[in-house]
């Protein structure tokens, strides 16, 4: 079997787990709060986004990112990449959201051009939001995210632009604000 990790925890962030946790009106909490919010949106090259910070995984986000953006019943385009892109659908579709895919070959970045034909067939603008896959992590395939926001302006369709860093927050170069991006969604065990 190939897969990614073991990940490695660094010491300082082991030793950390192992203090006391403060507590909830200890005005220290604040100041970390503060603190990660900050760093997080340095990581995530935004200066005006807000950061929602979740105990959850990467499959806890993509839910928290669907119930917040879209009613049942309403119309979401996933570009095609691989696993990822499918387990997003399908997780979405229970959620009962209309789902319209892309197709995909593994190993392949997405069909920018299949893209392009649901969005420019979508008159009535009834997608509410394209989710797009930054790194498939199945295959390592990194997709081009400012092609997307510019396909979206050049067809003045306004579909939220949402994208799945999960794999790739911290490893490889992202920023929300320049790339156009409206909601992000990372975690904290890959990269
Ligand atoms: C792993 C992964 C997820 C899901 O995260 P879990 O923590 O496994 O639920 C979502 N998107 C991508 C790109 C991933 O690699």
């Amino acid at each position: 079997m190939h897969s990614p990790g073991p990940t490695h925890v660094p010491e300082a962030v082991q030793n950390a787990l192992r203090r006391q946790p403060v507590d909830l009106g200890d005005p220290r909490l604040d100041e970390t709060i503060a603190a990660c919010e900050a760093g997080l949106k340095h990581l995530l090259g935004t200066r005006d986004a807000d950061v929602f910070m979740y105990a959850a995984n990467g499959h806890g986000a993509w839910e928290a990112t669907v119930v917040n953006l879209l009613a049942p019943g309403q119309k979401v385009l996933i570009a095609g990449t691989g696993h990822f892109s499918e387990s997003w659908a399908i997780q979405t579709e229970a959620m009962g959201v209309t789902v319209l895919r892309t197709p995909y070959m593994e190993g392949l970045t997405i069909d920018m051009a299949a893209v392009e034909a649901a969005l420019r067939s979508d008159t009535q603008h009834e997608i509410v939001a394209l989710f797009v896959v930054h790194t498939d992590t199945a295959s390592g395939t990194t997709n081009e995210l400012q092609v997307l926001r510019r396909m979206l302006d050049d067809l003045s369709h306004p579909a939220l632009y949402v994208v799945d860093v999960v794999a790739t927050l911290g490893a490889l170069p992202f920023a929300m604000d320049t790339l156009g991006v409206n909601v992000v969604v990372g975690a904290s065990q890959k990269a």
